[in-house]
């Protein structure tokens, strides 16, 4: 059974209260790639359905 690794650096596992991150430091490139909007997880694909409805009324129906 392996732990979730930091999707940034790749080497260390997550850390609380970092976590998914394995430190502030890691935390904090993930920030800086969110605000120059070339966010993306290496080895992940992209996968908003989840959590990024379009229309978040819709399931009210
Ligand atoms: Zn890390």
């Amino acid at each position: 059974m392996t732990k979730p690794q930091c999707p940034i650096c790749e080497r260390r596992k997550c850390e609380k209260p970092y976590t998914p991150f394995c430190s502030k430091r890691c935390a904090d490139v993930d920030l800086s790639r969110w605000l120059k909007g070339g966010y993306a997880i290496p080895g992940q694909p992209a996968d908003q359905a989840e959590e990024a409805p379009s229309f978040p009324d819709a399931d009210k129906q």
